[in-house]
């Protein structure tokens, strides 16, 4: 215990773990995506977000089962698929999704409200995105990689949905740490297993 103040958690919603039930509730729809109730929420989860370090989160993981999803691509984790590349942060109010076609691809992720994992998630590798911005606007489009992949991510998030219950060879699930040392010793893996922030 320590009477010091950390000020950059002041005011940041703790990200909830795995075995809270919200994480395992469908959210409900916003009707009102401009309402400023929403914007609080979208500016709390910003923060949560930065101060995680990740790069994506869904509402019900600071406790709130409402369909809303921050995600962003850093310049390292993009792919080079034309559809993918790196983006900032957005924010997208009541997000769905439908695969383009049957492509599956296998990548290593990472959740915030699961600390410490990562695992070999099949995803679509390409979708088409609809949503809501929180300004109104109908925002659509068509996503590849690592942007498809963690849009898919928090969208399960809203879901009740967590990537374990994705994954296909719980072979390739690990701590992070153990992953890495297994992979710069041995190249086991074969693929990334990210060396920067990915956790969503
Ligand atoms: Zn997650």
């Amino acid at each position: 215990m320590s009477d010091q103040t950390d000020d950059s958690t002041a005011g940041c919603p703790p990200i909830v773990r795995m075995g809270d039930p919200v994480l395992r509730q469908v959210a409900a729809e916003v009707a009102d995506p401009t309402a400023p109730e929403i914007q609080d929420l979208i500016a709390e989860m910003t923060v949560s977000l930065a101060e995680a370090g990740g790069i994506g989160l869904a509402a019900p993981q600071i406790g709130i089962g409402r369909r809303v999803i921050l995600f962003k691509v850093p310049d390292a984790r993009a792919t080079d698929d034309p559809d993918d590349g790196p983006c900032p942060l957005t924010a997208l109010v009541n997000p769905s999704f439908a695969p383009l076609d049957d492509e599956m691809a296998l990548g290593w992720e990472g959740c915030l409200s699961i600390p410490g994992l990562r695992g070999e998630v099949p995803r679509h590798q390409r979708i088409k995105v609809r949503g809501t911005t929180p300004e109104g606007s109908v925002f659509e489009a068509v996503l590849a990689g690592t942007r498809a992949r963690v849009v898919q991510h928090e969208v399960d998030h809203l879901d009740g949905v967590l990537y374990l219950d994705r994954m296909t060879d719980l072979v390739r699930l690990g701590f992070t740490e153990e992953i890495m040392e297994a992979e710069a010793a041995r190249k086991w893996l074969g693929a990334d297993a990210g060396t920067g922030e990915q956790d969503g």
